[in-house]
């Protein structure tokens, strides 16, 4: 492989070089950026690419989804044992009324 097909892809990154920097101050080790290179050199902390993005939001949708999914488990498990309380309550219930009137 020749030194101009190496540039072609960031080593750091793995994505094709898209820029060049000509700032003569830049070591040359730096003048090739691909497109996350020039995020890093801009602002890393408010850019994405595109396919980051997009993965971000997936992952985010996903844990949505998964928070929603246990709260509903939650809500059916309490409404179960909500079912469970009623049902013990009124064979108590039900226990006190036929010892009433047995003693009628
Ligand atoms: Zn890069």
């Amino acid at each position: 492989m020749s030194l101009k097909e190496q540039r072609r892809i960031c080593s750091k990154h793995q994505l094709e070089i898209t820029t060049i920097d000509l700032k003569q101050s830049t070591p040359k080790d730096d003048k090739y950026l691909c497109t996350k290179c020039l995020i890093e050199k801009i602002d890393i902390q408010n850019m994405a690419l595109m396919d980051e993005t997009q993965f971000m939001i997936k992952e985010m949708k996903f844990k949505q989804q998964t928070f929603e999914l246990k709260e509903k488990q939650k809500r059916i498990e309490k409404q179960k044992q909500m079912e469970c309380m009623i049902k013990g309550f009124k064979v108590q219930v039900e226990e006190i009324f036929d010892k009433i009137l047995t003693n009628i």
